[in-house]
């Protein structure tokens, strides 16, 4: 078994401001396994704040290659994500977790989502992001989302008082009618009395939410369970995933639905381990992207499509992009992501290193 890296970096079409600083360009490394006799490609697109730095995603993945001192061979992948050599990782993790389930099922002949589930969604809904803008704005982007097939939208709020969020959310709802799905995501920005106020405004206002994404800072489970408690709209909750263990958040009744994140949570085996032990205890799960590059998005756009459900999920992140490491076999259509039908993850493995 052998494993080859390439560094990348891809440029933002325009920075992304987010709670956690400014997004200009995304830097990773792409991993290549020869597994069973077929070459299996993975990324490492690390997130700070999510995931480990760049630095030490390089370095993790770089002592993959020269062998540990365990005695490991060089270069075995599949020891290398079953003994937990990469547990502090996870974007490390990643890539060779996904190039080693490419290649298994580009030698079973099979497209990834069929080879990790046995009936797969062949095409996934995914929802439009609208950043924090005010309502005139906000809303012409929701038209033209709609307009685009999008038939669920997600309104980042936090940035301005709960009472203008709801405005805002007010506006595009009376604009885009009760059909298209809405979710808020605060990103962490509010404390419980902020979170109430806006409940509160937006169930008295029959806006009827999909869900509140993280409305409370990411340690703050029990703060989650009360506001379930209290209200009707679905909580979900994303970076509490990666400051708090996920069983954590499943026992403590704080999240009506996980937001999972391949590329933090270690790989799409960690998303669907987490996935069938949230079903179990009766929440649901969205997989997004960390803005990743193409083969971690259709990693990402497989792991989600072999998962019961119909929600639509975060995988709409291309556009964000400036340029990417090679053409997109899955770009967005009238809202909803095809599920590519070759095997494996349904690019060209060998194309992305040459
Ligand atoms: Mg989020």
């Amino acid at each position: 078994m052998t494993m080859r890296l390439r560094e990348f970096a891809v440029d933002l079409e325009t920075p992304l401001s987010t709670a956690k600083g400014d997004i200009e360009r995304r830097e990773g490394l792409l991993v290549a396994v020869d597994v069973a006799g077929e070459t299996g490609v993975g990324e490492a697109t690390p997130l700070p704040g999510w995931t480990e730095s760049l630095e030490d995603c390089r370095d993790a993945l770089a002592g993959l290659t020269e062998g540990d001192a365990e005695g490991a061979a060089a270069g075995d992948p599949k020891s290398a994500i079953e003994d937990g050599a990469l547990a502090d990782a996870p974007a490390a993790r990643h890539a060779v977790s996904l190039a080693v389930a490419d290649a298994r099922a580009r030698a079973a002949g099979r497209p990834l989502a069929a080879s990790l589930a046995t009936d797969p969604h062949t095409s996934l809904p995914v929802n439009a992001t609208l950043g924090d803008d005010d309502p005139e704005a906000t809303v012409e982007a929701a038209e033209t989302a709609v307009e685009s097939g999008y038939d669920c939208l997600k309104l980042k709020v936090g940035a301005r008082d709960p009472t203008d969020d709801v405005a805002r959310l007010r506006a595009v709802r009376e604009a885009v009618g009760p059909d298209v799905a809405l979710r808020a995501d605060a990103n962490a920005a509010w404390d419980r009395w902020a979170a109430d106020r806006f409940l509160d405004s937006v169930e008295e206002l029959g806006l009827d939410l999909d869900y509140l994404e993280q409305p409370l800072p990411a340690d703050e489970l029990d703060g989650h369970a009360v506001l379930r408690r209290l209200h009707d709209t679905p909580i979900a909750l994303d970076e509490s995933l990666s400051t708090v263990a996920p069983e954590r958040a499943l026992a403590s009744n704080a999240a009506d639905v996980l937001v999972c994140k391949p590329m933090a949570l270690g790989g799409p085996d960690r998303v669907r381990d987490l996935a069938a032990r949230a079903r179990d205890a009766g929440v649901a799960v969205v997989v997004t992207t960390t803005i990743d590059a193409v083969v971690a998005r259709l990693g990402a756009l497989h792991v989600a499509a072999s998962l019961p459900g119909d929600r639509a999920h975060g995988l709409a992140t291309a556009s964000l992009l400036d340029a990417d490491l090679a053409a997109d076999p899955a770009p967005v259509r009238e809202g909803r992501m095809r599920v590519p039908e070759s095997p494996g993850l349904g690019i060209d493995a060998d194309a992305l290193f040459r």
